[in-house]
C-alpha cells in the first residue's frame, strides 16, 4: 500500500530516536509498501530558532522568521535520508518547495493551496523513500513559508491526499489519542479508534497530538490516520469515518 509516515520532534530528537524512527520506515519499505516520510524539526529546535531570532529583535520580519524556522525541518529531512541510505534504503530529502507544496504568503500561518506531487510520485514509483520537510511550503514567488506550530501533521495529511495514499501514520511520543492529555492525567482513556468529528473536537479543544487542520483535511479527503508511538509496538489509535 501507499502510505505517509510522519515523525514528530521527540521521535527525532537524538540519534537513537532518529534511528528507531528510520527503522519503522525501513520495516514498512521492506514489507513492500511505498512510503513517503514527513519530518518535524528535532526536539526543541523550533523553539531554539525562535529564541535565536528574539536575541536580535522581538519583532523579526515574518518572512525572515519563516526562512529561519524552515531550517529545522530541513535538518531532520537530510539526517533521516542519510540514515535510511546507511541502511541500504534509497532515500532523498526534499524541502516543502521541492515536494511541490504551494502555500499562501501568510508567513507563520500559511495555508496549503495545492501540491504538485510529480517529483514525490516519481520517487515512490522507483522505490525511493522521499523524506519531506514538514511544516513548510513556498508561495507563488518561491519564498518559504511555515504553516503554524504543529503544522507537520498538516503536511503529512495534505501529502497523503495528493498522493492518494491509503494511510497516514502519525508517529509521536504517546501511544495514541486519549480522552485527555495522558501526560497530565495518568488515568486518561486511550481510544482504539475515533471518528474524524470527535477527533476534530478534541484537537480544537487543544489536544496537541493532532493539529486541527490535519484532521479537517483527513476528513475532507477520506484519509485514514493512525496515531502511534515511535517507541512502543502498541497499535495506537485509528482515526477515520467509522468509529468501530
Ligand atoms: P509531535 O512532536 O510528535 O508532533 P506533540 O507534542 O505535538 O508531538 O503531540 C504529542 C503530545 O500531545 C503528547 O506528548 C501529549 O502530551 C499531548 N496530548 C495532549 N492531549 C492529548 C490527547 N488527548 N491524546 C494524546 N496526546 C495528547
Ligand atoms: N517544528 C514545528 C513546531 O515545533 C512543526 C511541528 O513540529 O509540527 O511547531
Ligand atoms: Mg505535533
Amino acid at each position: 500500500m501507499r502510505m505517509v509516515q510522519k515523525f514528530g520532534g521527540t521521535s527525532l530528537a537524538d540519534p537513537a530516536a532518529l534511528r528507531r524512527a528510520a527503522e519503522l520506515t525501513a520495516q514498512a519499505w521492506t514489507e513492500g509498501h511505498r512510503v513517503a516520510v514527513v519530518v518535524s524539526a528535532q526536539g526543541d529546535t523550533t523553539d531554539e530558532l525562535i529564541e535565536k531570532a528574539m536575541l536580535l529583535t522581538t519583532k523579526p520580519a515574518p518572512r525572515e522568521l519563516d526562512m529561519l524556522l524552515c531550517a529545522g525541518e530541513q535538518m531532520s529531512a537530510a539526517l533521516f535520508a542519510m540514515e535510511l541510505t546507511r541502511r541500504g534504503i534509497p532515500a532523498v530529502s526534499l524541502t516543502g518547495a521541492q515536494a511541490g507544496i504551494h502555500t499562501t504568503s501568510r508567513y507563520g500561518s500559511a495555508e496549503i493551496l495545492d501540491i504538485s506531487p510529480q517529483r514525490v510520485c516519481a520517487l515512490l514509483e522507483q522505490g525511493t523513500v522521499p523524506v519531506v520537510a514538514g511544516f513548510q511550503g513556498a508561495d507563488a514567488q518561491g519564498d518559504l513559508t511555515t504553516l503554524g506550530r504543529g503544522g507537520s501533521d498538516t503536511t503529512a495529511v495534505a501529502l497523503a491526499a495528493a498522493l492518494k495514499a491509503d494511510l497516514c501514520r502519525i508517529y509521536t511520543d504517546v501511544d495514541g489519542v486519549y480522552d485527555r492529555d495522558p501526560r497530565r492525567f495518568p488515568d486518561a482513556h486511550r481510544f482504539a479508534s475515533i471518528g474524524y468529528d470527535e477527533m476534530l473536537a478534541l484537537a480544537e479543544r487543544g489536544a496537541q497530538v493532532l493539529h486541527p487542520r490535519c484532521v479537517q483535511l483527513a476528513r475532507e479527503h477520506h484519509i485514514p490516520l493512525e496515531v502511534r508511538s515511535t517507541f512502543t509496538d502498541t497499535p495506537g489509535t485509528r482515526v477515520d469515518t467509522n468509529k468501530f
